[in-house]
């Protein structure tokens, strides 16, 4: 029986407001025995708690996006903290700096970032980092903030070669999204075989980044299989032990019990 999970997943996105529960359905029989939901905003909280109450294996973390950094208040993290509160919030994230779309302004970005690095701490949680076009500064605020005391995770990670000694010494996991499967990544499909075993997760970040041969659709957490066979491949193993492996690492980083078996 195959079984993965899918460590980042937007489930209540408007795209699946028609069929979410055949979205997810679809994921269960697939063989995705575990997902969990990563936090962009206040707004989505209330869904991510009604479908991690619905589904037994579904989590979420908590977080304000880069994106949405202008609106980090005292307000915003107590609401975080407060959700924090639900047994199966996991993980403080999404968080970090996109200074590739500078939707909000960096100084921005940094305050929001610093202030959940700090929150993962007090609240004893691991950290689910958005970062792009920003290693540096991103390394420098984890540092800075003693971010190893919780860990965390690169997710949808779009770096090369040239940051995987920096991961590692933070001793940091790293996710593999679909990009992971697109022609023109090879930095990331470079950096992919350098990674420990034990460090390595996958995720869809649907409903964007569908990976090949669906790129440009809607994705979907099903679709995680097609991350996980590329992944496979860069690292040369087999795809059950990929899956088997990114699952039990998921698990470890977010505490996640072990799903029932079939
Ligand atoms: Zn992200
Ligand atoms: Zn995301």
């Amino acid at each position: 029986m195959k079984s993965i999970i899918d460590s980042h997943a937007h489930l209540t996105w408007d795209t699946f407001g028609q069929d979410q529960a055949a979205v997810i359905e679809r994921a269960f029989k697939e063989g995705v025995v575990q997902i969990v939901q990563a936090g962009v905003d206040l707004q989505s909280i209330p869904e991510m708690i009604k479908v991690s109450d619905q589904y037994e294996s579904i989590y979420f973390g908590v977080g304000i996006h880069p994106h949405e950094a202008k609106f980090w208040s005292q307000e915003a993290e107590s609401a975080l903290k407060a959700a924090a509160g639900h047994p199966k919030m996991v993980a403080v994230g999404e968080c970090g700096l996109d200074y590739y779309y500078n939707h909000s302004d960096r100084q921005a970005q940094q305050a929001a970032f610093r202030a959940q690095v700090r929150l993962a701490r007090t609240l004893g949680k691991p950290l689910i980092i958005h970062t792009r076009d920003a290693w540096e500064e991103t390394f420098e605020i984890l540092d800075e903030e003693k971010a190893f005391e919780v860990g965390g995770v690169f997710h949808c990670f779009t770096g090369g070669p040239e940051v995987v000694a920096r991961i590692k010494a933070l001793d940091f996991y790293v996710s593999f999204s679909g990009i992971v499967t697109f022609k023109n990544a090879k930095p990331i499909q470079e950096a992919a075989p350098l990674f420990a075993d034990d460090r390595i997760l996958v995720e869809t970040d649907c409903p964007y980044l569908a990976p090949l041969p669906h790129r440009g659709k809607r994705n979907e957490p099903s679709y995680v299989w097609f991350v996980a066979q590329k992944l496979a491949d860069l690292r040369a193993v087999e795809l059950a032990s990929l899956a088997a492996q990114t699952a039990e690492n998921t698990r470890r980083l977010f505490r996640l019990p072990a799903p029932d078996g079939p």
